[in-house]
């Protein structure tokens, strides 16, 4: 059994489904197709989620009607013969019938997370459509029946293997499953959500579930590159990473891939292919726990991040320091990212600034705080980089003429992170592409 996940873009065009189900169909083994929605849907739902959460309901019936209109082109091309076109008006009409009814009701949050949920039931269900007129025998298995996360949002693992093992014997002859990315059931039964990217996540969970022999995550680049390709001129996929260095560049920044898929593959040890829907032929990147080359992968940056400095000459000698400080951010839910120390203050970046005033309040009982916003977190990341003296020398020749705000070194082998203003961020990944990879651009 195989995992095959197609993001957004993979599904965007009628043309793009068509050549998906070339994609699932060009071998016999058995699999499962997890889809998101077409890309554009889930902004277009939150933007109607939006208006409707302020009242405006003019602006989320334009919104809707707006998205019906995309649709209904979308099927025009999706299938030909008048049956399944007919089959695929049933399924746009039972979804937008849905958001014209939401109009009527007051909004919360759950509603939200239905409106949410209707972009991967769109996109799957039209899909079906399109395989039925292509006589490919498959099943629709709804996630919200087997994806389920618990009362801090984390997936229930075992509970999914369970629920998902029940279905597939349901259907003991069948060889080929479609289901949604990103929906699944909350702790109150509601249906909810993986947060935004994590169809890659409902991917590896249920490929770790099933203990499959390969998460396929197709996409429209062929693999992680060694630098931002969106920003930087000249860069290369990489052929293969190990979960760890994968992990580290996920959450720093390389968009590829949502963080937290990295987790439940690396546990179950199920190989990771990132893969081109565009380029079906090209290798793409293999993450697994193969460890065996070394040196620098790739390096990925990461926005938005805001950079707190504590100075305090209490924490000169004092033990207990850093705990008060932390349990600040705990209190507050705030992850910390990066930290450096001297022996009278501390620096830490957070990304999410929600709780930053009553953060700083708190922290300016133990000292004097200076905040700096519009940073960018850059990593390094490669297998054991930090032992070979070679790669720091070679950061700090690229950057000669960068302010860098922080520096993390050591707190794992095989990432290196640098603080700097969000402003020098691009310049700061096109040297790095330069000394460290020696790519220049064409
Ligand atoms: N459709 C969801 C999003 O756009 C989930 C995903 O595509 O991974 O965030
Ligand atoms: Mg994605």
């Amino acid at each position: 059994m195989k995992i095959m996940k197609f993001g957004g873009t993979s599904v965007g065009q009628p043309q793009r489904m068509h050549q998906v189900a070339n994609l699932i169909t060009a071998d016999k083994e058995e699999k499962i197709v997890v889809l998101s929605a077409v890309s554009g849907t889930t902004n277009t739902l939150i933007d109607i989620s939006l208006h409707l959460s302020r009242g405006d309901k003019t602006g989320a019936q334009q919104k809707i009607n707006e998205l019906e209109n995309s649709y209904q082109q979308f099927i025009y091309e999706l299938v030909k013969t008048s049956a399944f076109k007919n089959a695929a008006q049933e399924v746009l009409k039972e979804h937008f019938e849905f958001l014209n009814i939401i109009l009527k009701i007051s909004y919360s949050e759950a509603l939200n997370k239905d409106i949410l949920a209707q972009g991967e039931l769109l996109s799957t269900k039209l899909f079906s459509v399109y395989l039925s007129e292509q006589d490919v025998q498959h099943v629709v298995l709804p996630a919200i029946e087997f994806m389920t996360i618990d009362v801090d949002d984390e997936p229930q693992i075992g509970n999914i293997k369970v629920r998902l093992l029940q279905m597939l014997q349901q259907y003991g002859q069948e060889k080929l499953f479609i289901t949604q990315g990103f929906i699944c059931r909350n702790a109150k039964g509601e249906v909810d959500n993986l947060k935004r990217g994590g169809s890659d996540y409902s991917a590896s969970l249920i490929a770790a579930a099933l203990e499959a022999s390969s998460c396929e995550i197709w996409t429209d680049i062929s693999g992680m590159h060694n630098n931002d390709p969106r920003l930087v001129d000249h860069t290369l996929p990489v052929e293969q990473l190990s979960f760890d260095e994968a992990a580290e560049l996920a959450y720093f920044g390389a968009k590829i891939l949502h963080p937290a898929s990295i987790w439940p593959a690396q546990q179950y040890n199920i190989p990771v292919k990132i893969l081109n829907t565009m380029e079906p032929q090209a290798k793409g990147t293999l993450i697994s726990e193969d460890i065996s080359s070394k040196g620098v992968k790739a390096v990925a940056a990461k926005d938005g991040i805001t950079a707190i400095k504590i100075k305090s000459s209490r924490m000169l000698l004092a033990y207990g320091f850093l705990r008060k400080i932390f349990e600040v951010f705990e209190k507050y839910r705030t992850p910390i990212d990066m930290i450096t120390t001297s022996e009278v203050a501390v620096s830490v970046t957070i990304d999410n600034e929600i709780a930053l005033d009553k953060i700083i309040k708190e922290l300016e009982v133990f000292g004097i705080v200076d905040v700096d916003r519009e940073q960018a977190i850059v990593s390094i990341v490669g297998n054991e980089i930090v032992s070979d003296t070679d790669t720091l020398k070679k950061v700090f020749n690229s950057l000669s003429n960068i302010d860098v705000r922080m520096v993390s070194y050591g707190g794992s082998a095989h990432n290196i992170s640098l603080l700097v203003s969000s402003h020098q961020k691009v310049q700061v990944l096109q040297q790095l592409n330069n000394g460290l990879f020696g790519l220049w651009p064409t």
